[in-house]
């Protein structure tokens, strides 16, 4: 599935439940938050060796897509395509950290 059909998914998901007018910047950044604090709760007082089992797994890859999911929902109301912002990103970054690399 690639990015323009995950978030048709999305918008179809949010617009048939009549969401939209819960989605404003600071309540998805919350929401966003709110949902990376599930997958540390799956951490928390763990072993970090100790591998995660299926059930685990499974938990973990809901709470990672619940993230990205308002992550998305974000990019898009500020009408920034998530690719073209971690391109930009990861260049700023070569250029910040070392190796300093130039991109350009
Ligand atoms: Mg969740």
């Amino acid at each position: 599935m690639d990015y323009d059909q995950i978030l048709e998914l999305l918008k179809k998901f949010r617009d048939q439940r009549g969401w939209t007018k819960f989605h404003n910047l600071k309540d998805l950044a919350i929401s966003t938050n709110l949902e990376a604090s599930e997958v540390l709760e799956i951490f928390q007082w763990r072993d970090a060796n100790k591998p995660l089992n299926a059930t685990e797994k499974k938990h973990l890859q809901d709470e990672l897509a619940d993230t990205m999911i308002y992550l998305i929902y974000m990019f898009d109301k500020l009408g920034v395509d998530p690719g073209d912002a971690i391109k930009e990103k990861v260049q700023y970054n070569q250029s910040r950290h070392w190796p300093k690399i130039d991109q350009k």
